[in-house]
This record gives structure tokens, C-alpha cells and sequence, in this order.
């Protein structure tokens, strides 16, 4: 169909009411920035998920870099979007302006030349992701190893996706699957879900274009009572994804436990170093406290139950400049692209 006739049928649309979610935080902001929502009938509702790795990680973890950070032997290397969430007592930030020694680079492989320019401390890089960044954290042990560089260090807060939409499936009437995540994972594992859930899944490219025609899809495929999963973004997900990048990360990394913020312990959805690895690891395992500030709904906002506009502290006490939750921190955040563009979820 014509993005014309689907943006018509999707503004008219006056069928059972239904919920949609995107699970990356990236379709989220794409979503918004475009001004979708404002052009779909008040029947359907999009709802962001679990998958900005920001947002998901629990405070145990950034506590965990505070604390590794006081040790004046150690330097935290982290990507931008990581330094202000808070912790339990403060974020990475302040952590900085009181004298720790905290950079922030583009690259985790950047960290590599740091460290060995500098044998007189620890580098340890602050690896929250999902399967989309693992395989960096791979490919940057393997080069360590390679150049015998031994004083790099990964503090991991690694995820995998289908476990945590299984968790927050109640309710949901279809998904757009995470994009980036199935470049490596393929789409086997949504169609499994699909069936699993007997929901509909749209593998979804990041244009405007794209995200109409998926939602179209979705909501048809919602009218037809039908599940299964339709990759639209072919160019870029093949069915069997990027196997080396996979065979990578499963030369590295062991599956266990994992606590995501808002949506508690999840088995088997968290990626650790193995065993062979575990000198390059700075007490990954068991960083599982996870206390929302009070009157923060990021939980609720995580898991599509509550509107980041629907939380009392959003644009108040909670806003891009003074965060409160983790949600408002991240450029994938919900609760920072809703403050950002600001229309209608
Ligand atoms: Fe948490 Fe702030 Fe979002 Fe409220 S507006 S849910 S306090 S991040």
C-alpha cells in the first residue's frame, strides 16, 4: 500500500483499541521527532519498551562504578549518556567533579591506546548494552589479549532483548522489534517470540517512512488476529543476522541472571565474562540493587504502563537539565524524547 493510504488508514482507523510497542529507544525517538503519533487515530497507542540500555541498568551498577571510581588507581571509561545517571547517593558526574578520574569516549576500542600509554592504572569501561554492543566489548578484549595490554577492565551491564519483552508483553498488542539488536541477532528469535507471545512483530527501519509502513503492518496484522514476525528492514536484518559478530561475543561471554531496572530479575538475560576472561572484569555479577528515586516512574514508563507525562516529577522536579531518573538522562530515554518533542504518546 502507498505510505499516503496507510498514514489515511492509520488516521482514521476506528477499530478495537490497541497498543503498540517499540522497544528501542531509538525507534522511540525517531517515532516522536517525526510527529507519528500525531497522526494516528486515538485508537492506537504507542508505547516505549525496555531497550535503552541506560535506562534499564540498576543503580547497583552505577554505585559500583562510584565506587571503583574512588580508587585513585583506577580511570572509569564510559560513553557520554552513562555519566549522569544517578546512583544511590550521586552519578558519574559528580563523581568527576570531586576528583575522580572519569573520560568519556566514542569508541570503547579508544580505551585500548589509553591503557597502554598508561600501565600505571586500571582502565575499565563502564559496558552497559545489549547484543548490539557486545560485540565491541568482544572485539576489545580480543585485542587486549592480542596486544597483552592487561590493565583493561570491563565493568559489564550487557543484556539480551527477548527475555525482557516476554516480561513486559501483558497488555501489548504488537511489537516493533528492536532493529539494531536483530542486525545481529537475525529475525529467528522474534518469530519465536511471535509464537511464543501469538503476537504480531515488525522488524522496523529508523525512517519516518519506514516506522508508518510498520505500524500499518501492525495494525493489520493486529485486525487480522495474525502473529508472527515481518521483517521490513531487509536491508540491514538478514534472517540469520551477523553469525561472526555472535560467535564473537559467545567466545567472550556466558549467559546468566540479570536485574533490569523496573522490571527486576530476569534468568538468562544477562551476558558476563566467562571464566577465562574474568581478569578483564571489575565485579560484574550481583550488582543487583535497584532503588527508584522517590516519586520516579521510570519502572512504569520502561515496561509501557505508564505515559512519562503521567509521572508527577516529568517537567517539574525531572527535567533534561536536573534528571531524576534514568529515562529523562538518555537522547534514548522515553521520558527525554518526550520532554524533548513533546507530542502526544
Ligand atoms: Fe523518572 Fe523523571 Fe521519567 Fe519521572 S519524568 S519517570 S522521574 S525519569
Amino acid at each position: 500500500m502507498e505510505l499516503a493510504k496507510a498514514a489515511e488508514y492509520l488516521k482514521n482507523y476506528d477499530g478495537k483499541r490497541i497498543k503498540l510497542m517499540e522497544v528501542c529507544g531509538t525507534h522511540t525517538s525517531a517515532i516522536r521527532q517525526s510527529g507519528i503519533p500525531s497522526v494516528l487515530s486515538d485508537r492506537i497507542r504507542m508505547v516505549s519498551g525496555p531497550g535503552c540500555p541506560v535506562c534499564v541498568t540498576v543503580t547497583g551498577y552505577i554505585d559500583r562504578l562510584i565506587a571503583l571510581s574512588r580508587d585513585r588507581r583506577n580511570v572509569i571509561v564510559s560513553f557520554g549518556d552513562l555519566m549522569r545517571v544517578p546512583g544511590s547517593v550521586m552519578d558519574l558526574a559528580q563523581a568527576k567533579s570531586e576528583g575522580a578520574d572519569v573520560r568519556y569516549v566514542y569508541s570503547p576500542l579508544d580505551m585500548i591506546s589509553m591503557a597502554e600509554a598508561d600501565r600505571e592504572h586500571d582502565y575499565i569501561f563502564a559496558a552497559a548494552g545489549f547484543e548490539t554492543t557486545a560485540p565491541v566489548y568482544a572485539a576489545l578484549i580480543a585485542e587486549a589479549e592480542e596486544r597483552e595490554i592487561r590493565n583493561v577492565r570491563l565493568l559489564t551491564a550487557l543484556k539480551t532483548m527477548p527475555q525482557a519483552i516476554m516480561r513486559v508483553a501483558d497488555g501489548i498488542d504488537g511489537f516493533i522489534a528492536p532493529g539494531h539488536v536483530a542486525v545481529i541477532t537475525g529475525t529467528k528469535e522474534y518469530e519465536e517470540l511471535a509464537a511464543k507471545l501469538k503476537l504480531p512483530f515488525v522488524i522496523s527501519g529508523f525512517k519516518a517512512e519506514e516506522l508508518l509502513a510498520s505500524i500499518y503492518a501492525l495494525v493489520r496484522m493486529t485486525q487480522m488476529g495474525d502473529s508472527g514476525c515481518l521483517n521490513l528492514y531487509p536491508q540491514a536484518v538478514r534472517p540469520d543476522g551477523n553469525p561472526a559478530a555472535r560467535e564473537r561475543v559467545f567466545e567472550c561471554f556466558e549467559k546468566g541472571d540479570a536485574v533490569w531496572r523496573g522490571l527486576g530479575r530476569i534468568a538468562g538475560s544477562g551476558m558476563y565474562l566467562r571464566d577465562k576472561y574474568l581478569d578483564y572484569d571489575s565485579g560484574s555479577r550481583g550488582l543487583d540493587t535497584d532503588a527508584e528515586a522517590p516519586g520516579c516512574k521510570c519502572a512504569e514508563v520502561i515496561t509501557g504502563r505508564c505515559r512519562s507525562e503521567d509521572c508527577p516529577l516529568f517537567g517539574k522536579a525531572c527535567t533534561i537539565q536536573h534528571p531524576v531518573g534514568a529515562c529523562m538522562v538518555s537522547q534514548e530515554g522515553a521520558c527525554f524524547i518526550a520532554f524533548s518533542y513533546g507530542n502526544k504518546l
